[in-house]
């Protein structure tokens, strides 16, 4: 178990936190698991207090913790992939404090028991805090509801049936209302399984090129398109899962501009990678949904800057060779990416810039979505902390990784910006060799 962090002074840092109206820099003062003081010179004679422990800030940067909307942990049925412990570390070594989960485990996170065995692994582990996901529908067959009341009791933040589309109207529009009663989000994979059928990468010039089946960007559409539309009538609060098409960014802006409580997510692969990516057949490079065109992933990239998405999310993915050392049309879809996500963006979002907006869709949004306390960099409040070098170049792979999978197109590329040291709940969860200069 990790250790609350006593006496923690980082010092001469620059802290964001858009949420609070704050860049500046000076010091941060952790004092038993709370940020005490804050400002020029605020650390004072605390740094020869004994026990405490002083981070030299310069030219790094103090961020909220990150909360990533959207992971597979794996645990319980496929731990070969990766198991609670292993994802959290992987979490903490990521900048996050707080990762939900995704109920599409074996058994699947559809009763009480599940969500309460998820909450008691994760409290053995350390690492970041664990939220759970409930299913929508038992099995996640589509069929019938999942005691949401149960499930929320026991602690989910939200109701979703990734990896599948709840397609049935009706069912979803019993699920919004019943959800609506406890103020919980109905995250939706949004694909229509019968234009999907069958489909192995995006429908183009690219999935006509190398002959497999293509996934038409408008089964996407269509299911926001008719789930804002059910939102909206039944009142009910509604989130989209790693949207990827320039149909489903103008859908959401227009349901935002009528003042819908619409919000959705969308990962690093959508924004930076394209179907192009598929063209040697790796199935490090198939997902699902798959990688579009530029087109669309210049639209998702705007959209993420004018907040039209509210939250970056990870999907992180892992799947072992087994699943992914295979024909193209056989693999498995998706990617690991807790680790990388921070380094990915950076270099887009943020370079040499304030990473404002960054901050805003990796930690304040997405809290705010699953209900919980957003980290902040306050006094009074909690430490969940990341401590970055945005100069840091790294490669991951040749940087150790604590997940257990490496099923990801990233592997070798270099990325810009580390994320040294976590805090989470108040506890150093993470910490790179780094840190010590
Ligand atoms: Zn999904």
């Amino acid at each position: 178990m990790t250790q609350r962090a006593e006496l923690l002074i980082f010092r001469n840092i620059r802290s964001f936190d858009p949420a609070q109206g704050l860049d500046e820099t000076g010091d941060v003062v952790v004092e038993a698991g709370r940020i005490t003081r804050m400002g020029p010179d605020a650390a004072g004679d605390l740094a020869d207090a004994p026990g405490a422990r002083v981070v030299d800030g310069t030219g790094r940067w103090l961020l909220p913790a990150f909360v990533d909307l959207h992971a597979h942990l794996r645990e319980p049925g496929q731990e070969y992939k990766e198991d609670i412990a292993s994802g959290l570390a992987a979490a903490a070594a990521g900048g996050y404090a707080h990762v939900c989960v995704m109920p599409n485990t074996k058994p699947v996170n559809d009763t009480r028991a599940v969500t309460e065995m998820m909450l008691r692994r994760a409290a053995e582990c350390g690492g970041a805090r664990l939220h759970p996901i409930g299913a929508i529908t038992l099995g996640q067959a589509g069929q019938e509801l999942t005691e949401m009341a149960e499930l929320r009791e026991a602690g989910a933040v939200a109701v979703s049936d990734d990896g599948v589309c709840v397609m049935s109207s009706a069912v979803m529009r019993r699920a919004l209302e019943y959800a609506r009663n406890f103020d919980m989000p109905v995250i939706q994979h949004a694909e229509d399984h019968e234009l999907t059928a069958g489909a192995a990468m995006n429908e183009g010039a690219v999935s006509t090129r190398l002959g497999l089946r293509g996934w038409p960007r408008v089964a996407e559409d269509i299911i926001i398109a008719r789930d804002v539309l059910l939102a909206e009538y039944v009142g009910a609060r509604y989130h989209v899962a790693h949207i990827s098409t320039r149909g489903a960014v103008r859908i959401i802006r227009e349901a935002k501009a009528r003042g819908l409580p619409v919000t959705c997510e969308v990962t690093p692969h959508h924004l930076l990678l394209t179907d192009a990516a598929v063209i040697g057949y790796d199935t490090a490079c198939k997902v699902n949904p798959p990688l579009r065109e530029e087109e669309d992933a210049a639209v998702l990239r705007e959209a993420l800057a004018d907040g039209t998405i509210d939250a970056v999310a990870t999907d992180h993915a892992p799947h072992s060779p087994l699943e992914k050392d295979c024909e193209f049309r056989e693999a498995s879809p998706g990617l690991m990416g807790l680790e990388l996500c921070f380094g990915l963006l950076l270099e887009t979002f943020g370079q040499g810039k304030a990473p404002a907006r960054l901050v805003e869709a990796l930690s304040t949004r997405p809290a705010r979505i699953a209900g919980i306390e957003p980290p902040a960099l306050r006094e009074g409040a909690t430490a969940e902390l990341v401590l970055i070098d945005p100069e840091a170049r790294w490669v991951p792979g040749a940087t150790p990784l604590q997940s257990k999978s490496r099923n990801t197109p990233f592997l070798q590329r270099e990325l810009q910006g580390r994320v040294l040291m976590t805090l989470a709940d108040g506890r150093v969860v993470f910490e790179a060799p780094e840190v010590s200069r």
